[in-house]
């Protein structure tokens, strides 16, 4: 095959302890997925359930690397969240054989222009401005689920310049990971390579420039980006 230029080089994310690297194809996010985070933002949980929105592959920024804030915005959100990493996919695929999908954890950032998704909300607008532009998705290393297994509990944190900002845990999880993925194959065709960013506790706030962002998932990992 020949191109007219240069194709894009593909995006991927580090796998602890391994030089080969997880290529990435999609990014997945869940909205609204923890109770507490759907109430902090005017939400019935009982009445919504959660949904699904994506950001581009290459809107990733490698573990540790700066997250630089973005133009046109004032009120950029942090939003913690276990990120789940496929090594196969398919169309309908049933709850119970979900997780044998799953390549590994990681832990992400859906960093959010929160200003512009609520005037995207309120106009009745496409959210791609709010969540999915340039390093909107710092994301960890990859462990193996072969390695760290299915998390379905542990605390789920996030600190800002040490002090903790959001705090929650996977048991809250509204859509579990099997009920994530099994709902979005009958949306998309999932792919090897498609990553899901499972959804934020509550304690979303603003970030300024110079901050520090340290998160986690006990059992799955860490995270740190500084907000530049
Ligand atoms: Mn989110």
């Amino acid at each position: 095959m020949t191109y007219v230029f240069e194709p894009p080089p593909v995006t991927s994310i580090g796998i602890e302890g391994e030089a080969a690297r997880f290529p990435v194809h999609r990014i997945y996010c869940v909205g609204r997925n923890y109770a507490e985070h759907a109430r902090e933002m005017g939400h019935d949980p009982n009445r919504e359930p959660p949904f699904f929105f994506s950001k581009p592959a290459d809107t990733l920024v490698l573990d540790g690397d700066d997250f630089p804030y973005p133009g046109q915005s004032n009120d950029v959100h942090h939003e913690i969240e276990l990120v789940a990493a496929l090594s196969s996919g398919g169309d309908n695929i049933a709850e119970s054989d979900a997780l044998s999908h799953v390549f590994g954890y990681a832990v992400g950032l859906d960093m959010t222009r929160r200003d512009l998704q609520g005037e995207a909300k309120k106009m009745g607008r496409p959210w791609d401005t709010g969540k999915g532009f340039e390093h909107s998705a710092p994301c960890s290393n990859l462990r193996r689920a072969a390695a760290i297994g299915h998390p379905s509990s542990g605390r789920i944190w996030l600190d800002v310049n040490g002090s903790v900002r959001q705090q929650g845990d996977l048991a809250d999880l509204i859509w579990s990971i099997p009920e994530m993925i099994a709902y979005l194959s009958t949306l998309f065709t999932l792919r090897t390579g498609d990553l899901i960013m499972t959804g934020t506790p509550a304690g979303v706030a603003a970030v300024k420039r110079g901050d520090v962002l340290e998160g986690g998932v006990d059992g799955v990992g860490t995270i740190r980006t500084v907000v530049i």
